[in-house]
């Protein structure tokens, strides 16, 4: 998608605060943090939402959470804790149509979420 942003980062078109990748996924801090700790983790091929995954999609999530797992571990955030966020469409407010997961911490989290 040629006017993706989060497209842009992942081709290094737009520069991000990268902090992890691999061949499947890449995680950088998100710019506008709603916690300490807020990083978004997306798979490199573009897929629009949740709404579009499919079937062959599978280990793309399947690395995208081992992901998560190798950089909460990596930021002494696993024992503590974190909150993961994936937002579809508009009710849930989202605002980039690639495929992301929110990951935060480093403060306390209301539940039910807002
Ligand atoms: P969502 O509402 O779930 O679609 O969240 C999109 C997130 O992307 C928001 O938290 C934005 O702050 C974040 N975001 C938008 N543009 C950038 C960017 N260039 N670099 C990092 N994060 C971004
Ligand atoms: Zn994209």
């Amino acid at each position: 998608m040629s006017d993706c942003i989060f497209c842009k980062i992942r081709d290094k078109i737009i520069k991000a605060d990268i902090v992890y990748e691999d061949e499947f996924v890449i995680a950088f801090k998100d710019i506008n943090p709603q916690a300490p700790f807020h990083v978004l983790f997306i798979p490199k091929k573009h897929i629009s939402s949740f709404n579009e995954i499919e079937v062959r999609d599978a280990f793309i999530l399947e690395n995208i959470f081992l992901a998560i797992k190798k950089t909460v571990f990596k930021f002494n955030i696993a024992e503590s804790g974190y909150r993961i966020v994936g937002n579809c469409n508009k009710s849930a407010g989202q605002e980039v149509f690639h495929l992301h997961f929110h990951v935060m911490a480093g403060r306390k989290f209301l539940w039910p979420a807002g």
